[in-house]
């Protein structure tokens, strides 16, 4: 056999093989052009050995860097936070530590502040025991004790708890690729899943549901494979601990950007391990160098340069070096003994929901704990069903879904939002009244499902104000929304139809000109594609841009009170007193009266008042002095009038008459 033929089979160059068969204890000479088929099946299993020990040492390797990697972070950057309102009650301060609340009554009864389980402390005190619990306090400013997120961490845990240690198995990691946009996350993401996605049986297509599992080495791996934006919420629920793992996707032609770092704070915030990968590396510009320079100062120095930092190069486009970046993850997550229980009661977080024409509310679910099967009542955030079938990632029927797996369940009435918990209940019997009992706290999300809660009834409905929304970073995107869901009212509100982070895409002018609606961004312009589509635009938008948030917020504010419908003001102008009763002309009555204040005229609009009653109302219809027809009767004087109301009128009664003015309405922020 020809070397360069056995060099193939190895994956190796000719001369790195003919370098290494010394060290592996051949001596064939270092011009050897071919060697007897023997000799190169003894050299592939030494080869292959060599490999598994290289492998071996890697891993040995990795599992000490990532262990240092952790113990460091735990020490300096991912001290644990709390973001804590003007005031909490000790329960719900518990909930917000993450700690038993005898255990808090008893922190505080130290630091001498009796306090029971309901009683309400104020920011100052609670601050105070936080930092000394090993907290870094944050302020929340939404003003609410208890959070949406509090609720959601708050059911985890007591569905986590409920998992039996002698059920424990090991669970498949559940991995979050987060990044800049544009660096390639959704490239990668489906790089992964073509590559890996095992084949369905029936040759059903690939769905996309919102993640995926695909199998390295036999072992499955779940990708959450939502949208830039979304994975961030994800990482938010259950403390952050959706994923096990992140990856942190850097292109190198670009480098370390603003998403890049927002990333990378809520990465280290959820406290888990990531991998950075550097992709792109096939372009021109791609400088792995420098990503690896920038990640230095930021104090994560690559593990080949001495640090503790795992990094990956791929070019999600050209498909390499996945395969390396998925054993990289593989060997991160079994550092962090991945386990649930099948057996509990079924608890998972939903990735992605919608409404389906033909099939009704739809939600993939990614189960943490228990097994999903079909015919389970679930409750999901508000939402309520029994699972009337379920469909993986790649399309099929299942029955079931155990741990780490996500799956799309049909079944619900109404539908979920991104991060609800979805659990398991015996019986659906209660929830209803349940649900009116818990405590809600409308999330930003509830901004896209308000529809079902508001009071969109058919005599007043709702008008909204679609609008596409952008920002640069996930934050200023939270604090729009978080500010826009404040500007609803009963009878208008801001509907978001697209969100998203970085420059309007093309999609989204196609979609801003096809509805006809408005494009808001912050801090972003105009993508170089979405330009080139605005240009041929047959109806043309204008994409909004902003830089101060209020500015954004008033602009908003002003289309919605544009469609608010104008508020009746009424004007009393007379008020007259009954003195006789004439007589009844079928609808009309003929009365004599006395103006007591201001001017009457006829065809004014009167309230009937019987004392401080009002017994009817209806308008005037001719107005007399004398026997003459009169334009007004003022303050003082005695006239006949022929008036037509809905009631009964009796002497002494009062007309209160009044004008309707229209009245421009405004939202106050
Ligand atoms: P995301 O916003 O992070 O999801 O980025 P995308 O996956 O949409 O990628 C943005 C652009 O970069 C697309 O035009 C991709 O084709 C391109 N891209 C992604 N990965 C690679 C890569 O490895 N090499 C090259 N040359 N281009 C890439």
């Amino acid at each position: 056999m020809n070397i360069s033929e056995l060099a193939r089979r190895l994956n190796v160059a000719p001369n790195t093989l003919r370098e290494k068969l010394p060290e592996l204890g051949f001596d064939i000479g270092k011009r050897a052009i071919k060697i007897d088929n023997i000799l190169a099946q003894r050299v592939v299993e030494a080869w292959k050995l060599m490999e598994r020990e290289e492998m071996k040492r890697k891993r040995a390797e990795l599992k000490k860097r990532v262990v240092e990697q952790k113990e460091s972070a735990e020490g300096v950057v991912q001290q644990k936070r709390v973001e804590l309102p003007s005031v909490i009650t000790v329960d719900n301060f518990a909930i917000r530590l993450g700690m038993p609340v005898t255990k808090l009554i008893a922190v505080l009864m130290q630091n001498g502040v009796m306090a029971a389980l309901n009683e309400r402390i104020d920011f100052d005190t609670a601050a105070i025991i936080a930092e000394d619990l090993g907290f870094f306090v944050d302020r929340d400013l939404t003003g609410s004790e208890t959070t949406a997120e509090d609720v959601k961490k708050q059911k985890l845990e007591q569905a986590l708890s409920s998992q039996k240690e002698e059920n424990l198995i090991t669970r498949p990691p559940v991995v979050v690729v987060m990044g800049h946009v544009d660096h390639g996350k959704t490239t990668l993401l489906d790089a992964i899943r073509e590559t890996n996605v095992v084949a369905t049986e029936s040759g059903g297509i690939t769905q996309h549901i919102g993640a995926y599992q695909v199998q390295i080495k036999g072992r499955p791996i779940t990708f959450i494979d939502t949208p830039g934006h979304e994975a961030f919420s994800m990482m938010r629920v259950r403390g952050g601990q959706v994923a096990d793992v992140a990856v942190l996707v850097v292109a190198a032609d670009d480098g370390i950007m603003p998403q890049t770092l927002e990333s990378l704070s809520v990465i280290q915030r959820a406290g888990i391990p990531f991998v950075v990968a550097i992709n792109k590396v096939d372009k021109e510009g791609a400088d792995i160098d420098r990503i690896k320079q920038q990640l230095t100062e930021l104090n994560l120095l690559p593990e080949d340069w001495g640090g503790k930092v795992v990094c990956a190069q791929v070019s999600a486009k050209k498909r390499t070096g996945v395969e390396e970046l998925l054993e990289t993850i593989l060997l991160v997550a079994d550092l962090e003994e991945l386990k649930a229980d099948p057996t509990a009661p079924a608890c998972g977080t939903v990735v992605e929901a919608r409404v389906d024409r033909g099939e009704g509310p739809v939600a993939t679910i990614l189960v943490h704990t228990g097994t999903l099967r079909i015919g389970a009542s679930i409750v999901v955030g508000n939402a309520y069903g029994k699972i009337k079938s379920m469909i993986d990632y790649r399309g099929e029927r299942v029955v079931e879904a155990p741990p780490s797996m996500p799956v799309k369940i049909i079944g619900l009435k109404t539908s979920a939002s991104v991060g609800d918990i979805c659990e398991e209940v015996a019986s659906l019997k209660h929830v209803k009244k349940q649900r009116d009992f818990r405590i809600r706290i409308e999330d930003t999300s509830s901004i896209h499902h308000s529809k079902d809660k508001d009071s969109d009834d058919e005599d007043h409905p709702v008008k909204e104000y679609p609008v596409i929304l952008r920002a640069d970073v996930i934050g200023s995107l939270e604090a729009i929304i978080s500010s826009l869901s404040k500007l609803n009212d009963p009878s208008v509100r801001v509907k978001v139809v697209h969100q998203g982070l970085g420059d309007f895409t093309e999609s989204d002018i196609k979609q801003a000109s096809d509805m006809g609606i408005d494009v808001l961004g912050f801090n972003v312009t105009v993508s170089q594609a979405g330009k080139e589509v605005l240009s041929s635009l047959e109806h043309r938008i204008e994409p909004h841009q902003f830089s101060v948030i209020y500015e954004l917020l008033d602009f908003v504010k002003e289309r919605l009170e544009a469609l608010l419908d104008p508020e009746e003001v009424e004007h009393i102008v007379a008020k007259a007193v009954i003195i006789a009763l004439f007589k009844k002309v079928g609808k009309d009555v003929i009365i004599g009266a006395r103006v007591e204040e201001g001017t009457l005229d006829p065809q004014a609009l009167i309230h009937v008042m019987r004392g401080r009653e009002e017994i009817g109302e209806g308008k005037v219809v001719e107005l007399q002095i004398g026997k003459q027809s009169v334009p007004q009767v003022k303050s003082g004087s005695e006239f006949g009038a022929k008036i037509r109301i809905d009631c009964d009128v009796q002497e002494k009664d009062a007309l209160i008459a009044y004008i309707v003015e229209m009245k421009k309405r405004t939202l106050s922020l």
